[in-house]
Parts: C-alpha cells; structure tokens; sequence
C-alpha cells in the first residue's frame, strides 16, 4: 500500500512584525560594493530558502488593451498607438484551457490579468467563475483586475482566489511622471482591501523608467514596509513599447537590475521575489545574476501551447543548466526520497 508520503515544501508566511525600512538605509544597501551584496543576498535567500526552489506563475491576458488609465509604460492603454486592439473577456473554457495548458507545463500558479481601470459587478462575477475553474485544477490563483473595493475582495477570496496583484510601480516622488489618472494612495487603499479580505499580496514595481536610483530605493522601502510586506513582489525591467510615453528611455544598467532584485531580497527575505516583464530581454547571463542575487519565481510560458512553447523550453534549459528545480520538481524529488525511504 502507498502511504501519503509527500513532504510538503515549507510555506513561507511572511513576518507580520512591521519593518521601518528609511529610504537611506535601502539606498545604502544599493550602494553596497556587487559582489558584497550579492554575497549577502544570497545568504539571505539560503537562510530562508534552503530549498532554492524556483517558482513558476503562468500569466493569462483575460481582457487585453481599451483601459482607460496612463500610465506611461503601457501598451495596453486606450490613449497610446500601440497597435493593441481592444478585447472583451474572453470565454471561461479558454481561461481553463489556457490553466491546464499551464499545468502541464509545470507551473503551480496561474494569474489572470484585466485592463481595467477597476472592475464592475459583473466583471467580478465572470472573474470569480475563472478562479473557481483554475483553482479545482490544483493551481495556486491570482488576479490583477485594477483598483478593488473592500466588497469585491472579498467576493474574491470567496470565489478561491489566493493572491491579488496590485502594484506600487514606482517611488511615490516618481509616481507623478508614470501615471495621473489615479494617485498613489489609490494604490495603497485598493492593497489595504485585498489584505483585509485575508487575500495574499502580489506587488512589485517596474524599474528603469527614467526614475533615479535613490527612487529605486523608495520603491523598495515602500514595499518593504508594508505590513506584512507582499509575499510576492514582481520586479519588473521595463519593456519599451513603440507608441508609449516611455519609449526612448535611457536604458537601464542591467547590473542595476540586479542590484534591484538582491535589494528587494534583503529587506524582504521571505518573499518570492519574481522576475517579470523584461526577463527575457536580459539574457541568460543576467538572469542567472538576479537567481543569485535571490529572485526565485518567473513568470513563464506567457504565450501557451500543450507543446512546443519555444520560450517555456529556453526557460526549462536554462533552470536545468543552472540544476535550479522548480516547485513541482521539488516536491516530485522530496515525494521520491520519502518513498525510498518508506520502502513503498
Ligand atoms: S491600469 Fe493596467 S492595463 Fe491600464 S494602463 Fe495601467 S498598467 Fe495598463
């Protein structure tokens, strides 16, 4: 008889002691000489990640472009040229195709983004069908549908919903220059409902917007400093998009990304800190820096097929040539090992 062997991975619960991170002390961090932070980010990251395991997040578009926000970096928004049409929300059984397909590649959670400034009734509705679907599949959910009320969230995490993506996208001195159709406490109130309504929370911020490195150092603090701070907090490396305001950009250094990613680290050493947008961009090189430097989640195989997903198997090899397993390997492995050990 096969007994339930299965040793569950440790499941971080982020401290809810509040951290006062200044703003000059992150900026300190940031100052550090490369290979002194990275050396201490990465003993961070092994002190709290003894696993090293890498998780992988699936993200689905379930209604693309027409939001009526600004924000400066996005293709998405109705005010921009950028070639992006308009969808509806797209159909339950595409979402469900779209988690299984996921699955099978290996991720374990599976986030549904909505070009929405917020949503309507409705629109919560029809979302809290997907999460239900995506969730009875196994998959850990998450949602990123814009600014919710304190109802709404809670509609939410009824309808199964683990994590809420909202985030803070830059310092609040910068925040001026990236987006005026909503203000930064917007931000923090729609955050303040998510965690009210006992939601985790996924929220990041985007890096090499023009901002100066001290700004950097204010997002971070920010997001350090939230009580708890986010369990998961995407970084992400500007993608620049013809027809958006922040086309032309001065790009960043991409050592100043790693930077980023081992300062987000260390003031948060129990987050999954996830690479994002622009990954692909920075090569293998970089990205194997940023692993060091404790990123530990990628948003990965974007656009889904059950095979030959070109970009899920160049991320596949490069884990693999890196020996990082992921979440569904590592326990695989942990399963293995009790087995052999049980004798069943
Ligand atoms: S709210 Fe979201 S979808 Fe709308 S413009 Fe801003 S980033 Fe793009």
């Amino acid at each position: 008889m096969t007994v339930s062997t299965q040793t569950p991975l440790v499941r971080h619960a982020v401290p809810t002691t509040p951290q006062n991170w200044t703003v000059d002390a992150v900026a300190d961090l940031f100052d550090i000489p490369f290979n002194d932070l990275l050396y201490r980010a990465q003993q961070v990251h092994r002190a709290n990640f003894p696993e090293g395991e890498i998780e992988l997040a699936t993200l689905l578009s379930i209604k693309t472009g027409g939001c009526p926000e600004d924000c400066a970096y996005c293709p998405q928004a109705a005010r921009y040229h950028t070639g992006i049409e308009a969808g509806k929300l797209v159909p339950l059984a595409e979402v469900v195709a779209a988690a299984q397909a996921a699955k099978q590649n290996g991720a374990t959670r599976f986030c549904m983004g909505a070009a929405w400034r917020e949503p309507k009734g409705r629109d919560i509705e029809k979302v809290q069908a997907m999460v239900s679907a995506v969730k009875s599949l196994g998959l850990e959910t998450c949602a990123t549908l814009g600014m919710l009320t304190d109802e709404q969230a809670v509609q939410l995490k009824e309808s199964g919903l683990d994590y809420y993506n909202h985030n803070l996208d830059t310092a609040p001195e910068y925040y001026g220059k990236i987006i005026t159709t909503r203000v930064y406490q917007d931000r923090l109130d729609t955050l303040g409902h998510v965690r009210r309504a006992g939601l985790k929370v996924c929220c990041g911020g985007i890096v090499g917007m023009g901002e100066s490195r001290e700004q950097r150092a204010g997002l971070i603090a920010q997001l350090a400093n939230l009580d708890p701070y986010p369990e998961s907090v995407p970084i992400n490396h500007l993608v620049q998009v013809a027809g958006t305001p922040l086309q032309g950009t001065e790009p960043l250094d991409p050592l100043e990304f790693v930077r980023t990613i081992a300062v987000a680290r260390i003031t948060m050493p129990q987050a999954r800190v996830r690479l994002s947008a622009g990954r692909r961009e920075l090569g293998e090189a970089v990205q194997t820096l940023c692993f060091l430097a404790g990123a530990n989640s990628i948003f990965y195989g974007d656009k889904l097929l059950t095979t030959g997903n070109p970009e899920a198997e160049a991320d596949r090899d490069l884990l693999a040539k890196l020996g990082l397993k992921t979440i569904a390997e590592r326990a695989a492995a942990n399963c293995m090992e009790c087995d052999a050990r049980t004798g069943s």
